[in-house]
Formats: structure tokens, C-alpha cells, sequence
């Protein structure tokens, strides 16, 4: 049943969600497609529909609409109501900024992109600390603002997670580095550190078997396409979803998992439903959770003996030359090669959580004020030592690397790790529900696993938040054991 006031609602958050979707659409092309010299006008563009879509996002229309239908909650349905409070949440932390508030944080971001960039290029930490200063007190107000004035850094992460708190990450994070950091000594004492012997790689067969690829993992494009662009990532909703990739002769495996990876994040924007694109019930949960997506496609999928025994005979047949002297058990390896590095997007599966815990562990040290900005090259290099066993040498290298902080994008690291967790206590679960999916993988079909992912998380929407999402796919509440599990089964058959 709807009412007019429910309608009303439901017209404002559509048009909410194509200027959005146009949004998304712009960025997409500003990094696929742009002109070398028509930056300057994209940027008018973008913000013109910032604009826009900030003035959709705040109208006063959309709160009275909200403020009727909270009057009237017992007469809706359990959905619609899931609706209304999504709705009363974003409405709120979009009018409770004020617009010179926005404008300038959009400025320091800018600038302090852009600072980042020269200050990364020329190894020069100094020059950046006031502009992530600044960052640290646009991100307390902002907390301030929202009514988080207490808790600035769990504001953070309830932006990109809601439901979480610093302090429960800090304690599902203890429990991973108390079991992680033996098993990354152990297997680095054997896995040597040779460089990789994948070379040559022509882009050409390398385009056409991450297409045949991502088409026989499900994803539709019919609705999506991939391009070439400086970082892979994955935009769009369910009718239209542009993913990126790129491509190097001499590093075929990072174009074609950082595809599969994207290609997890793809089938989760397809697989959420169409017609409610525009309300909670067809939009996503968290980052985590739409990490855990992409996580479990690249890695317990896509890097699995049942997968390459269906895709090794096409991998071999397009890459004869350059795997001549490869066996199927060093091919192997190499998908599951492990090599410490200082950068994080480098990382292997192993060495990747301490990457993230590293940095959640500075994010909260500078929030408490037990950090201070100058110091940060020194704490990120002791801490990296410590956790990664080996030291940056320069800053471009270690606290220079990552471009979030430049956005003021705190509290964003930890979805990545909290993804990580989610995809093995998932993968848990459906291999004790469908015992055949192994099985399924090797003659290529990864119908049954899409399915489940279906059913489970991407039909429900974000109907449940993320911590009582995982557990009712999972039945147990969300915990590091699965993600440890997994890569001592995984890498430990290969290296202990
Ligand atoms: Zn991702």
C-alpha cells in the first residue's frame, strides 16, 4: 500500500539517484575518456551537478515528506519503513552541513589533492602535513556538526560502515594481527622472493580473456562495460556499470585480478535490484560488504586450483609463447605468489591486512591526539617495521602512498580488511551449503555461488546493516577466524 506522502518520497529520492547516477557517469569519463585540456570544464560541470544534487538532497520537500510518513510509521510496510529511515538518515547528515561548510571542505580537497600529488613525486612529507591538519579539523567539525563531537573518528567510520565502531575494529583487528603476523613470517621464511616470470604478455589476448572471464563469472554486458583507466575501479548501478582496468605486457595477473576484483563489485551493483535502485531496498550495505564481493570473486574464486583448471587450457592457448617454460604448478604459484612490499595496492592476499591495520592504527592515534601530523613519517615507518617487517626508505614509499587522506577520506581503510574477513566467513558459508562449488568451478560454471550471493545479500539490499547482515547469512557474528583459515588452507598447501 502507498500513500501520497510515500509517493512524494519515493519522486524526490528518483531524481536524487539519476543526478547521482549523471555524477557517477562524469567521474567515469573524466578518467576513461577526458581530453587532455578540457579539465577545467569538466570540473564546472561536476560542480554545477554538486550543486544540484545537493540542493535534491537537502529540498525541504523531502523532509516534510519524511516527517509525515515518521508520523505515520505503523501504517507502512516493513520495507517502506526500511525506506523511511535510510531516507531520515542521509536527509539529515546532508542538511545538518552548512553549504560554506561543504564548499570548503571541497576546496581543501582539491588543494589538498593536488599537494599530495607533488608532495608524493618530490618525497616531501613536510609540505603536505598542514593540508592533512587541516583535513584532521574540517573532519572534527564535521563530527561536531553531525552530532559525533565525542566520537570524531567512529563518525568516520560510520560513514563508510555503519554499525561500526574504532573500538570494535580494534578488537576484531587485535585478534586477526595475533594470528596473522606468524603465519606472514612462516610463509616468508619459505616462499623466497623471486621476482615474476610472467612476461610478455601481448594487451590484446590479455583484453580478451578477462572479457571471456568476467562474461563466465555473470557479469552482464548487456548493462556494463570495461575500459582502460590509471586505477581499476567499478561505478554504476544495476542498469549501467562502467568498471576500469589496466594493462601492462609484463604484469598480466594484475590486470586480470584487479578485473575479477572489480568484476566482484559489478555483479553486486547488477545484482541489486533495478527497480528500487533509487531507495535503501535496492542500494548497497557498506564498503565492506561490497569489498567482501569483490574480495571472494578475486581471490577464493578466482585464485583457486578448480578455477584454473577450467581456464588454464584458453590462458595457455592465448599465451603460448610467454608460458612455454611455465608448468600448471608454477602458474600457479605465481597467482598465489607472496612478496612483501611497502605498497599497499601491490600487496599480496597475506601481506595485505597488515597493510590496512597499519593504517587503521594511525588513523586512530590521530583522532585520540596521541599522534601528531609532523610525526607521522616516523610512527607509519616504526609501525611498518614492526608489522611488515621491512622500513620505507622514503616517504613516497610509506606514509606518501595512499591518495585517501588527501580527500579526507578517514575511516575508509578499515572497509577494505573488514571486506576481506566478511568474503571468507561468506565463503565458509557457502561451501558448507553447496559442497559442489568447487566442482562447478572447474567446469566453469559459477552460476550456483552467483546465485547465492543473490538470494542472501544482493536481494535484500540494505535492508540489514553489515554486522547483522553477516550474521544472518553466516549464522555467527563477524570474526577474523574464517580470513585466517582461509589463508593458512590456501597458502600453507603451497609454502609450509
Ligand atoms: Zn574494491
Amino acid at each position: 500500500m502507498t500513500t501520497p506522502a510515500y509517493d512524494r518520497l519515493l519522486n524526490q529520492l528518483k531524481s536524487l539517484h539519476l543526478i547521482q547516477s549523471v555524477q557517477g557517469l562524469l567521474g567515469w569519463d573524466e578518467q576513461v575518456n577526458l581530453p587532455p585540456k578540457s579539465a577545467g570544464f569538466r570540473a564546472e560541470q561536476m560542480a554545477e551537478m554538486a550543486r544540484l544534487a545537493h540542493e535534491t538532497a537537502s529540498d525541504p520537500e523531502l523532509g516534510a515528506a519524511l516527517t509525515e510518513l515518521e508520523s505515520q510509521l505503523d501504517a507502512l510496510s516493513a520495507d517502506q519503513q526500511v525506506v523511511v529511515r535510510e531516507a531520515r538518515r542521509d536527509y539529515d547528515r546532508v542538511v545538518r552541513l552548512p553549504a560554506e561548510f561543504v564548499s570548503a571542505k571541497a576546496r581543501h580537497s582539491s588543494a589538498a589533492y593536488h599537494a599530495w600529488a607533488q608532495a608524493r613525486a618530490e618525497r616531501d612529507f613536510a609540505s603536505y602535513a598542514p593540508f592533512i591538519e587541516r583535513h584532521l579539523e574540517l573532519a572534527k567539525q564535521e563530527a561536531e556538526l553531525q552530532g559525533w563531537g565525542d566520537r570524531p573518528y567512529d563518525y568516520a567510520i560510520d560513514l563508510h560502515d555503519p554499525g561500526f565502531t574504532a573500538e570494535r575494529i580494534a578488537t576484531l583487528f587485535a585478534e586477526l594481527t595475533a594470528g596473522l603476523v606468524p603465519l606472514v613470517r612462516a610463509i616468508e621464511a619459505k616462499a623466497g622472493n623471486e621476482p615474476s616470470a610472467l612476461r610478455g604478455f601481448p594487451v590484446d589476448a590479455q583484453r580478451t580473456f578477462l572479457r571471456e572471464v568476467t562474461a563466465r563469472l555473470g557479469f552482464d554486458y548487456e548493462h556494463g562495460r570495461i575500459d582502460v583507466a590509471l586505477h581499476p575501479f567499478c561505478e554504476g548501478s544495476g542498469l549501467d556499470v562502467r568498471m576500469t582496468t589496466r594493462f601492462h605486457e609484463d604484469e598480466p595477473l594484475d590486470s586480470l585480478f584487479s578485473s575479477i576484483h572489480e568484476t566482484g563489485h559489478g555483479l553486486y551493483a547488477q545484482g541489486l535490484s533495478a527497480e528500487h535502485q533509487a531507495t535503501a531496498l535496492g542500494q548497497y550495505v557498506g564498503m565492506a560488504v561490497h569489498e567482501s564481493q569483490s574480495r571472494m570473486w578475486e581471490n577464493q574464486v578466482g585464485r583457486s586450483r578448480a578455477f584454473w583448471q577450467f581456464f588454464e587450457p584458453r590462458y595457455r592457448e592465448l599465451f603460448a609463447g610467454p608460458l612455454t617454460d611455465i608448468s600448471s604448478e608454477q602458474l600457479y604459484r605465481e597467482i598465489n605468489a607472496v612478496r612483501p612490499t611497502l605498497i599497499r595496492v601491490d600487496s599480496d592476499e597475506v601481506h595485505y591486512n597488515l597493510h590496512i591495520i597499519l593504517r587503521f592504527e594511525i588513523e586512530q592515534a590521530l583522532f585520540a591526539g596521541d599522534l601528531a601530523v609532523r610525526d607521522l613519517p616516523a610512527a607509519w615507518n616504526d609501525r611498518c617495521e614492526a608489522l611488515l617487517g621491512c622500513r620505507p626508505q622514503h616517504d613516497a614509499e610509506g606514509v606518501l602512498q595512499d591518495v585517501h587522506w588527501s580527500g579526507g577520506a578517514f575511516g575508509y581503510f578499515p572497509s577494505y580488511c573488514l571486506g576481506n574477513m566478511i568474503a571468507a566467513q561468506n565463503w565458509d558459508r557457502a561451501r558448507q551449503v553447496l559442497p559442489e562449488l568447487e566442482a562447478d568451478f572447474a567446469r566453469g560454471d559459477f552460476t550456483r555461488l552467483l546465485d547465492w550471493t543473490r538470494r542472501e545479500i544482493h536481494d535484500l539490499g540494505n535492508r540489514h546493516a553489515t554486522l547483522a547482515l553477516v550474521e544472518r547469512v553466516t549464522g555467527q557474528p563477524l570474526s577474523p577466524q574464517p580470513l585466517l583459515a582461509y589463508l593458512r588452507d590456501r597458502y600453507g598447501e603451497i609454502y609450509l
